[in-house]
Order: C-alpha cells, then sequence, then structure tokens
C-alpha cells in the first residue's frame, strides 16, 4: 500500500464539498481507498491510501478537477498499515485555519514553505494526530 497528501486551491470559494465528498466516498469504497479531506481558507489538503494502482488512478482523476488548482504534491511513501482506516473519506472544513496541534497553518504560502523545505512527513505526522484526536462526526464516514 502507498499513501499520498498533496495540498491545492480550490477554484472557487465556496466549493460544493458535500458533492465532492459524496463521489469520493462511494469511488474510495469501491476501491479500496481510505482517507481525510481537510478544507481551510480556500484550500485543500488530501490524504489518501490504499492499493498503489488505485491511488495512481484516483490520483489522476483528481488532478484533472477543475473544482482545484496548484496542487502540490507534500508527501508520497509506501505504508504497512493504514492510518486512517475508518474513513473512506474523512472530512472536516477547518475554522480559522488552524489545525489542532498548531504546527502549521493552513495556508497557499506555509503550505508552500513546507513544499519547498521537503517536509511533507511533518505534515503526514499531523495528519495522522488530526486523525486520533478527531472523532468522527457527520462529515466523517
Ligand atoms: P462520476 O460518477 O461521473 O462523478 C463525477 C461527479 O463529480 C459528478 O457527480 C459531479 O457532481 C462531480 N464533478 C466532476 N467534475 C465537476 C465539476 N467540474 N464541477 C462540479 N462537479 C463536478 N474522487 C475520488 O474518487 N476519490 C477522492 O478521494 C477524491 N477526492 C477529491 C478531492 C478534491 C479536493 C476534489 C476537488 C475532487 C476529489 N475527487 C475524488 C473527485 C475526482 O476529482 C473526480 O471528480 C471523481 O473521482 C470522478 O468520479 P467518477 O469517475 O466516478 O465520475
Amino acid at each position: 500500500m502507498e499513501t499520498l497528501v498533496y495540498a491545492s486551491a480550490a477554484a472557487e470559494a465556496a466549493p460544493d464539498l458535500k458533492d465532492i465528498l459524496a463521489v469520493s466516498r462511494r469511488n474510495n469504497a469501491r476501491n479500496g481507498l481510505t482517507g481525510l479531506l481537510l478544507f481551510a481558507e480556500g484550500n485543500f489538503i488530501q490524504a489518501l491510501e490504499g492499493p498503489g494502482e488505485a491511488l495512481k488512478a484516483t490520483y489522476e482523476r483528481i488532478l484533472k478537477d477543475p473544482r482545484h488548482k496548484l496542487i502540490i504534491e507534500l508527501y508520497r511513501a509506501p505504508i504497512e498499515r493504514r492510518n486512517f482506516p475508518d474513513w473512506s473519506m474523512g472530512a472536516r472544513t477547518i475554522e480559522g485555519a488552524d489545525i489542532p496541534g498548531g504546527a502549521f497553518k493552513l495556508t497557499r504560502a506555509s503550505l508552500e514553505e513546507i513544499h519547498s523545505h521537503d517536509r511533507g512527513e511533518e505534515v503526514f505526522t499531523l495528519l495522522k494526530s488530526f486523525y486520533r484526536v478527531s472523532y468522527p462526526d457527520d462529515m466523517a464516514s
């Protein structure tokens, strides 16, 4: 299995997250993928994990999606076990752009800095802690 984390900028100020999530959860459940999608201040950050071929095919569709742009791949690595096993695509809208734990702000500038300093592994660790402290609610399944 492999995992992948990317960040992107939403094409519209208020994207239809319900629609993105409904399609993502349906497809991911079918393709054996799990993950987490955060939305804050107009940016997405998504962690996806699962069998390499399914991950590749899904990411190729995501890259072509006009609902977001300026996609930066932050982290990609093989994994032995899932980090988000309960979520076909967990999701949160982060208010005020602070991810609990406070390690970075989810802004374009901070994400580009992470990218340029090759700190993707830190982002991944942060998302894993976020998952551990978050209880699935009606946006996470
Ligand atoms: P369909 O079943 O035909 O689904 C297409 C659906 O996507 C339609 O219902 C439509 O509502 C919607 N759609 C497509 N393009 C547009 C558009 N331009 N404007 C509005 N609505 C549109 N897909 C996954 O499978 N897994 C994921 O984890 C995932 N994460 C995503 C994260 C983000 C931030 C974004 C923007 C998209 C994500 N997607 C994900 C969606 C992906 O980009 C494809 O749209 C989707 O995978 C296509 O699914 P399908 O081939 O089953 O097509």
